[in-house]
């Protein structure tokens, strides 16, 4: 099946109702995609535009909007994983670096900015080498050839220094720290912008629309079921690979193939308190160990502060259109699902 591009990715309704055409001549003898992908959020949409730059027709179908799940609810950091560096995995790091600088500099520097973080030292000796050391490499791993590292280099700071880059904190906390940089990104946008781009080359994309059942010839699956949550619509779409990217959902979507499903995922969530920025003066960020974990305070959207802490596992999976809580006070609460 041609790809036909669609100038500028254009994701409105009559680009969603000529996408719907294309997939539904995939039943077609000879008509079917190479390549159907099922989720819009951060993993389909990546898959989409890698596997439509490679030559390949690809659609790509989402049962909300684009980013409804969790890409829209993450801590919004390109972060290369300060603490995963203390648990030694430095490939990891090192990889998370590189994509760091280059959707800084590179990819999306719309969407994305370096934004300071401070780790405030509470011991007056031991810590401050230990942990400016690690800090040390963590800079330094994300130099590579070819395109800029994105953001500044880390700075040891004062006791003094470290309350004028955040007054609120108590005096007597902290005996200095060490202020570092990582990323930030419009994570949202950011899907939608890589489902645009996907669009612009060829890729059919329709979102409210969910895969139901799969088709199957044997043992092979051969396309999917959906239904058009616009119109209660269903109709087959034809693929010779498909793809599941549906995150949290996987295990769902694993089960209307087999009941042996190859991939187990885990589900977990983390917490995030929106608190109005004259309630906690800082220019910077923070990091900070808790007894279980570590705890973000992420400068957000001009108004607030994000607090997060780090996921933890859960039992339950969020439904597929979560409803917005917020509460009655000035806070507004939300789980990452
Ligand atoms: C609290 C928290 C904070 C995080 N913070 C960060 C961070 O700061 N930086 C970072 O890089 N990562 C962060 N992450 C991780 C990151 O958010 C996830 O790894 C990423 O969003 C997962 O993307 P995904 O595409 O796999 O899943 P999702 O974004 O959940 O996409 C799956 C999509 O599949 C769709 N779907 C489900 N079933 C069907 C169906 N039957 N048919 C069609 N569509 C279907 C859903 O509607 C959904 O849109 C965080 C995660 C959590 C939980």
């Amino acid at each position: 099946m041609n790809t036909v591009p669609n100038e500028g990715g254009v994701l409105g309704p009559a680009a969603r109702e000529a996408s719907i055409a294309r997939l539904r001549a995939t039943s077609e003898p000879g008509n079917e995609l190479d390549i159907l992908i099922v989720g819009g959020g951060i993993v389909g949409a990546g898959a989409a535009l890698d596997a439509v730059t490679r030559g390949l027709s690809v659609g790509i179908v989402e049962a909300s909007d684009w980013a409804a799940g969790t890409s829209s609810r993450s801590s919004k950091l390109i972060h290369g994983g300060l603490r995963y560096l203390e648990m030694l995995d430095f490939g990891l790091v090192k990889e998370a670096l590189h994509e760091r600088g280059l959707i800084l500099s590179v990819l999306a520097p719309h969407l994305a900015r370096p934004v300071p973080f401070l780790y405030p030292l509470t011991k007056p000796f031991l810590e401050r080498p230990y942990v400016g050391a690690g800090i040390a490499l963590y800079d330094a791993m994300s130099i590579t050839g070819g395109h800029s590292r994105g953001v500044p280099f880390h700075k040891h700071l004062t006791r003094r220094g470290t309350l004028r880059a955040a007054p609120s904190l108590k005096k007597d906390a902290f005996v200095g720290s060490i202020r570092y940089y990582d990323g930030q990104v419009d994570d949202a946008k950011y899907v939608a912008n890589l489902v645009r781009t996907g669009v612009h080359y060829g890729a059919h994309a329709v979102n409210q629309m969910a895969v139901v059942d799969f088709l199957r010839e044997g043992e092979r699956v051969v396309g999917a079921k959906v239904v058009n949550h616009e119109d209660g619509s269903q109709f087959n779409i034809k693929a010779k690979q498909v793809i599941n990217a549906t995150g949290v959902w996987t295990d769902e979507t694993q089960a209307m193939v087999t009941e042996r499903g190859q991939l187990k995922v885990r589900a977990s969530k983390g917490i995030h308190l929106v608190v109005p920025r004259d309630r906690f003066q800082s220019t910077v960020g923070l990091i900070l160990r808790t007894e279980k974990s570590v705890l973000f305070v992420i400068p957000w959207a001009g108004t607030g502060s994000l607090a997060r802490r780090t996921p933890t596992g859960i039992s339950t999976r969020p439904t597929l259109r979560p409803p917005a809580r917020t509460s009655t006070t000035s806070w507004s609460t939300s789980t990452g699902s």
